[in-house]
């Protein structure tokens, strides 16, 4: 992403829940590459703050695309919480959502250290999210196009644009660090 700025269009450009959004992904996402990966540093920080409570260290944030604000920053609580849902992206779509007195998410975008799951990428597409800008692929359980793609599949009422790949080395090392200190190997799901 050598280019100045990924953005262009606006969500509010097009109609609410347009089966046909534009054909680059990141044509909707009003964010600088340098932006981005400012914004996925501050992701970074977040997962790292997971380690405290021995959570899987993922971080995710959900900015505001109309100013560009931070509206949350969380971190994995699993274990902490023992709640299965409790991933970074659901903690954080839940208190953009209290910001913004919505549950619609149209002009917000999910900055995560990790790739979406299917449950956090089922929860973008039920927030009719802006985008989804995420660092580390996962092989195991990443819904953002690799294992599966919610976020473009044309059978679902909403597509999200998606840039993968944002500082991908650090966002991985982080949980290979996690992972190599507590010499286990998960088993079926990264997280
Ligand atoms: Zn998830």
């Amino acid at each position: 992403m050598g280019v100045g700025r990924v953005a262009g269009v606006q969500p509010s450009d097009r109609p609410a829940d347009s089966p046909h959004p534009p054909a680059s992904p990141s044509d909707s996402l009003a964010l600088s590459a340098e932006r981005l990966e400012a914004l996925m540093a501050e992701a970074l920080a977040e997962a790292r703050a997971a380690l405290d409570h021995h959570d899987v260290p993922v971080g995710a944030l959900v900015v505001r695309t109309t100013d560009g604000e931070v509206v949350a920053r969380r971190h994995n609580e699993r274990e902490r919480t023992g709640d299965p849902t409790a991933h970074a992206e659901i903690l954080a779509l839940r208190d953009a959502a209290v910001t913004a007195g919505t549950w619609r998410l149209d002009d917000h975008v999910l900055v995560v250290t990790l790739e979406p799951c299917p449950m956090c990428a089922g929860a973008a597409w039920a927030s009719r999210l802006g985008g989804i800008v995420f660092g580390a692929s996962d092989a195991k359980a990443g819904a953002a196009g690799t294992l599966y793609n919610l976020a473009a599949d044309p059978r679902l009422n909403h597509e999200i644009p998606v840039v993968r790949g944002v500082r991908a080395d650090a966002c991985a090392e982080v949980l290979a660090e996690f992972f190599a200190a507590r010499r286990v190997v998960p088993r079926r799901v990264l997280r």
